[in-house]
């Protein structure tokens, strides 16, 4: 299955095939950087196993991206996620797709993102970190192939996005590396300013040969 054929309506925009090629971080094995890739634009669109939801504790849909998915999938979401009861920062939980192409939702909740102490910025990045390892997870668990992941916190919860896109690409590598079970990885992002920030970043985590 191509990305290209994982789109309900739009044709991708951008694949990381179109990457070039950068200095390399660290060697990789080839087949990783076949299972990742960068798509610009709205991550209800897409017709994967699972989407990844930038969720709040209440689990209950809000604004961003928590919006846009529950106004996609329909009042059927939303009674899911009433039997919940919440989650945790850093804890992911999964519903169906309801009316989205997605088959799946994995609702995960981010840090809220300021700045007080070097201690404060380390418990959001192990935080912000065990959202993109708890949703990995989950999706193994279910046997599912393919996630697409929204920039966490990145929106109205202020992470600054170099320093989390940092940490999604060092968490899905470092996953991926032991598990061979998931196919795709796509990080989804919205503007062109978060889209220049993956492309710079992949190719040191994801290095092309
Ligand atoms: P958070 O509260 O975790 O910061 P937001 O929804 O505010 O979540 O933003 C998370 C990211 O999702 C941001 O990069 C934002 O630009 C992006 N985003 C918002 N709407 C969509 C959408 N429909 N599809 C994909 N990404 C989206």
């Amino acid at each position: 299955q191509t990305l290209r054929q994982l789109f309900k309506h739009p044709s991708p925009k951008y694949t990381l095939a179109s990457i070039p090629k950068e200095k390399q971080k660290y060697p990789v094995n080839g087949s990783l950087l076949d299972r990742v890739s960068l798509w610009q634009g709205d991550i209800t669109k897409l017709q994967v196993d699972a989407i990844v939801n930038a969720a709040n504790k209440r689990l209950l849909g809000g604004g961003g991206v928590d919006g846009a998915i529950h106004a996609a999938a329909g009042r059927g979401l939303l009674e899911e996620c009433r039997t919940l009861n919440g989650a945790e920062i850093g804890e992911s939980k999964i519903t169906k797709g309801y009316n989205l192409p997605a088959k799946h939702v994995i609702h995960t909740v981010g840090p809220i993102y300021s700045y007080s102490s070097p201690e404060d910025v380390e418990l959001k990045a192990k935080q912000l970190t065990s959202c993109y390892r708890t949703s990995l997870e989950l999706a193994v668990k279910r046997n599912l192939k393919q996630i697409a992941f929204c920039s966490i916190s990145t929106g109205i919860y202020g992470y600054p996005i170099e320093d989390a896109t940092d940490i999604a690409l060092d968490t899905v590598r470092n996953f991926c590396e032991s598990d061979t079970s998931l196919e795709q990885v796509i990080f989804v992002v919205w503007s062109d300013k978060d889209k220049h920030v993956y492309e710079a970043l992949i190719p040191e985590y994801f290095p092309p040969d």
